[in-house]
């Protein structure tokens, strides 16, 4: 195979068209003006917020049922905005936006903190001054988190001054959920409720940082959005932001390295994902920005022979956990069976640490939790009426499959994801009795489609997880130890898509400058 050189002038490359590329991309064309390139190993852009359809009329959301923050006036709205021109718009989910379904009892959480406060203090009147504490505490965490994770924006002569000054909420916030739950409450019940959006940053108490819960925790406190017209919207809408300053996005382009050259990244080579017999393709730019996530970047697109530091830190750190989802098409309106466009979280247990079975049949045979969701009730341009079921589950399960080709899977393959299918089905079942009875059809992924359309490492969802330890980590950060390499998107900030996308603002301030962030972020809060 030959190499083409591609000698098109760009300001700048950035890897893969995720929320946290997107991002990045769009504010250094508009604000900065910059010629950007995007690459995209998929066949169509997005990341995660990407959508499909089946049979013209079904239509789901990949890794998008929902965003806080974006009422009018707020933050995410204000950069959404932003970047798409005023082009995307939001539908507001149901007041209530969550339901915590528990073995005796569902609790619902409406789009309000005070109503939460309240009505967990209702159910569980003997923890009350925990529960007031609580609400405090997930506020302080989660500032603490964002001045954390935005710390290298500072001179580094005012880092450690920062540092200093919010030190006691970093004490909270660098507990476990577990720690923290266990230090101020009592109640088991109440501790599962609190601990119930974990799915949002896929890890359990005992291993996520109270920090990221209550990062995620206030995210949604006034409420959730879905954009209109579904996850697809936002590149669609996107997109043109970057083309008006001449920059691409092009898909089914794999990025196969990052060339260095005297310590500093001048380019990259290029895979066409459809036609893999063709020439690699070289890019050059004098900025390359991955939002690949830290460990594909630094494993498998710097050379091995670069001298990295920390190459063993990140190879030897924990993986983050897997999930199948299984994408239902509807005959009929899941409103009959008053469904109104809500999360239902589906627990059997109050123990949060069972989810994750290590028992593999037992894992595909009774599952201990499903996320249960209606893509169509949350997008007013919805032609068919659809649901999707969220299932944890581990990559070892499906390994011995990773090797052969996406549709082209041996029929045990088939069999195994048509058994946890049903399962989840059943599960949803037994909670929401009529709900089989309202599909009309079936679809399941597994981590090696995630892997496969993601090029995540073993499929895993929300990059380096979310461990007190990931909190001081030197590479997860936008800036690398390579000269003129960034990091973008949920590694460099926090998962979710706020968090990938604050992590694309973040590191466009940082490629634009001194104060970069500063006017970037005045000048998007000022329209
Ligand atoms: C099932 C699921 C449900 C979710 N639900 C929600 C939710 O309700 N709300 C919420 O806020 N968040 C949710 N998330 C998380 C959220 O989608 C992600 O945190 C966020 O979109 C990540 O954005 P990103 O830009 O960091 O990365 P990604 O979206 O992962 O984008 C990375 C891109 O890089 C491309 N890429 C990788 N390697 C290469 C390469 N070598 N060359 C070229 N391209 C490459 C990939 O194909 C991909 O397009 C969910 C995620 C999943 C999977």
């Amino acid at each position: 195979m030959t190499v083409a050189d591609k000698q098109q002038r760009y300001d700048v490359i950035v890897i893969g068209s995720g929320i946290g590329g997107l991002t990045t991309a769009a504010i250094l064309a508009k604000f900065c003006r910059k010629k950007v390139l995007v690459l995209e190993q998929h066949f169509t852009a997005g990341g995660f917020t990407h959508s499909f359809g089946r049979k013209g009329k079904f239509h789901w959301d990949v890794g998008l049922h929902y965003v806080g923050e974006m009422g009018k006036g707020q933050m995410g709205r204000a950069i959404f905005d932003y970047l798409s021109n005023g082009k995307l718009q939001w539908q507001k989910m149901p007041d209530l936006m969550e339901k915590f379904v528990y073995p005796d009892f569902t609790f619902d959480v409406y789009s309000d903190p005070k109503q939460y406060q309240a009505d967990l203090t209702a159910k569980f009147p003997h923890e009350q001054k925990a529960i007031q504490r609580y609400f405090k505490d997930v506020q302080s965490a989660a500032t603490w988190f964002i001045i954390h994770s935005f710390i290298e924006l500072f001179p580094i002569w005012l880092q450690s001054i920062v540092k200093a000054g919010v030190q006691k909420f970093g004490e909270i916030a660098r507990q476990t959920t577990q720690q923290y739950l266990d230090q101020h409450f009592q109640d088991p019940q109440l501790k599962a409720v609190l601990a119930s959006q974990w799915g949002d940053y896929g890890l359990p108490p005992s291993q996520s940082s109270f920090g990221v819960h209550s990062n995620i925790v206030t995210h949604f406190f006034e409420g959730g959005w879905h954009p209109v017209g579904g996850g697809q919207a936002i590149a669609q809408t996107i997109i043109p932001t970057i083309e008006s300053m001449g920059g691409q996005v092009i898909t089914q382009r794999r990025v196969t390295e990052i060339i260095i050259e005297n310590d500093i990244a001048v380019g990259v080579t290029v895979q066409h994902t459809a036609h893999l017999a063709t020439d690699l393709e070289i890019y050059y730019a004098p900025v390359i920005i991955s939002d690949a996530g830290a460990f594909n970047t630094y494993l498998k697109l710097i050379p091995p022979s670069y001298p990295l530091p920390h190459r063993e830190s990140i190879q030897q750190f924990p993986k983050g956990s897997g999930v199948v989802t299984v994408y239902l098409g509807l005959k009929e309106d899941p409103q009959q069976l008053s469904f109104q466009g809500e999360n239902h979280w589906i627990y059997t247990t109050y123990n949060h640490e069972e989810i994750d079975q290590p028992d593999a049949i037992a894992s595909v045979q009774s599952p201990k939790f499903a996320y249960l969701s209606f893509p169509s009730l949350k997008n007013p341009s919805a032609k068919g009426h659809t649901a999707e079921i969220i299932g944890s589950i581990d990559y070892s399960l499906f390994s011995q499959w990773q090797m052969q080709r996406w549709r082209k899977r041996d029929a045990d393959y088939g069999t195994l994801k048509s058994g946890v299918a049903e399962s989840l089905i059943n599960l949803v079942e037994r909670y929401y009795p009529g709900f089989q009875d309202l599909i009309e059809y079936v679809e399941l992924s597994t981590p090696l489609t995630v892997e496969h359309f993601d090029g995540s490492d073993r499929g895993t969802i929300y990059g380096i997880p979310c461990t007190p330890a990931r909190l001081d980590l030197p590479w997860i950060a936008s800036k690398t130890p390579i000269k003129n390499l960034y990091l973008t998107g949920t590694d460099a900030f926090s998962p979710g898509i706020m968090g990938a996308m604050m992590g694309g603002v973040k590191t466009a301030g940082i490629v634009d400058g001194a104060f970069g962030f500063l006017k970037i972020m005045t000048t998007v809060m000022m329209r």
